[in-house]
């Protein structure tokens, strides 16, 4: 087979520090929802590269844009001088994020490097020296954003200096037996009239959805009261929405399902649709804190800007929140549906596009990494991409193309029951996985 022989060049030429493998994927090419391998198997991508590739493979508006920003190419970068596609794609993400006072855009790469800007930027602007965020939260792999991270992949980095960590709401494993999450609200306050005092605080890391620490859905209300007293205590709230922002969960924002508005917002991965490009919206007060502050040679790049304002527009022009919320129930009903007969489906959660199903051994309910292992692996072999995450690595995570089409959807969700049947009935040997640790 070709691909493995592809795969084995990638072995011996790039660095192992940058890959987190599953199987052994060797991509030669992309189409729609599809990815597809060296002998032209067909895969049906149902991570989209854990969400960057939003409107999916060769979308004809993503490459139409990057073609007319390649055939200006008005400089590489706004860091020393402007260009328009950078400059309409700020006003752009202005327009589409509600928010009060004069904010202003900061364009990065990456989620890490927003993230990490936000890190440094708050405590300095609001001359509060402490942070707070979830255990369980992914806010990047740079040393800054791991720093104000809580994903126990990263147990050993260094943490910032004055970060509190709070458990996350997992309706499905509650804290304190509390599923509505108000003892966890009771302890967050408590903290911040204790160990943790709320006028210390410069801000509140929060992910709408936990998505690496296991695509946890929190219950309704929670965040919106985390807001309400946050703001009691001039904490601003900061929403990551690198992975499951920008119609992914049937709206534009996903904290627009909470009923509040984030002081600043992270966009990235799906923002570009492949393309690096990442941005922080915020206060203008936070934001012009001082030039030079926080920056990178290749700052809004006009081609990957130009990769965004395609994307933000195809949103628009072809529906694809609502798209993402009809698909994306039509695909949990399915997996619903044909979980009651696989009791190893502990949990099936999500919001539109954003999907999670948890894997537990039915005796105990106690995480099962080693089914979510070759579950992954044997979708993979059925022919279906997706990956797991998690404190406990049992989380099966669909974060699909937002054109993804129902047909796809119905699809999508019989491999994965069959890959976890498959996988139960011990098709996967342990030497597959082998290679493949995960994390
Ligand atoms: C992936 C992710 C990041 C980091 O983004 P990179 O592009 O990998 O740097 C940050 N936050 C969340 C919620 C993510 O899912």
């Amino acid at each position: 087979m070709t691909g493995a022989s592809l795969y084995s060049r990638d072995e011996a030429a790039l660095s192992a520090l940058q890959k987190l493998r599953f199987f052994p994927l060797a991509v030669a090419r992309g189409e729609g929802c599809y990815l597809i391998e060296e002998d032209g198997r067909r895969l049906l991508d149902l991570s989209a590269s854990w969400g960057a590739a939003s409107l999916g493979h060769g979308h004809p508006a993503l490459r139409d844009a990057i073609d007319g920003a390649l055939a200006v190419q008005a400089g590489a970068s706004i860091l020393s001088g402007t260009n328009a596609i950078a400059v309409e794609l700020a006003e752009t993400l202005l327009r589409l994020t509600p928010g009060d006072g004069d904010r202003r855009v900061w364009l990065g790469h990456s989620g890490s490097d927003a993230n990490e800007t936000v890190a440094r930027v708050v405590p300095a602007a609001t001359k509060r020296p402490r942070m707070m965020a979830f255990s369980g939260a992914y806010h990047g792999g740079t040393q800054g954003s791991m720093a104000v991270s809580g994903h126990s992949a990263q147990d050993g980095v260094a943490k910032e200096d004055g970060l509190t960590l709070v458990p996350y709401p997992d309706p499905f494993r509650p804290f304190n037996g509390d599923a509505s999450g108000q003892a966890l609200l009771d302890y967050i306050e408590h903290l911040l009239e204790t160990s943790c005092p709320g006028e210390e605080v410069a801000c509140f890391f929060m992910e709408p959805i936990q998505a690496d620490g296991g695509l946890i859905v929190p219950p309704p209300g929670f965040l919106g009261g985390l807001a309400k007293l946050c703001a009691r205590y001039g904490i601003l709230t900061v929403c990551d929405e690198v992975k499951v922002g920008l119609a992914r969960t049937g709206s534009l924002h996903c904290y627009m399902h909470e009923g509040f508005t984030p002081d600043i917002l992270v966009l990235g991965k799906g923002l570009g649709g492949g393309l690096p490009v990442s941005a922080v919206i915020g206060p203008a007060w936070v934001m012009d804190h001082a030039p030079a502050f926080s920056m990178q040679t290749l700052h809004g790049n006009p081609v990957c800007a130009a990769a965004a304002l395609a994307v933000l527009k195809t949103i628009g022009t072809e529906h694809l929140s609502h798209a993402a919320r009809v698909t994306g129930d039509a695909l949990q009903g399915h997996i619903l549906t044909g979980a009651q007969s696989v009791p190893e489906i502990g949990d099936v959660r999500g919001r539109g596009l954003a999907v999670g199903v948890e894997l537990v051994d039915p005796s105990t309910n106690a995480p099962d990494a080693d089914l979510a292992r070759k579950t992954v692996y044997r979708a993979w072999q059925l022919g279906a991409v997706f990956y797991y995450v998690g404190m406990q690595s049992n989380v099966l995570e669909l974060t699909p193309p937002l054109t993804l089409t129902a047909q796809q959807a119905e699809e999508g969700a019989a491999l994965l029951l069959t890959a976890v049947q498959d996988a139960c009935a011990g098709l996967v040997s342990d030497a597959d996985v082998a290679p493949f640790a995960g994390w």
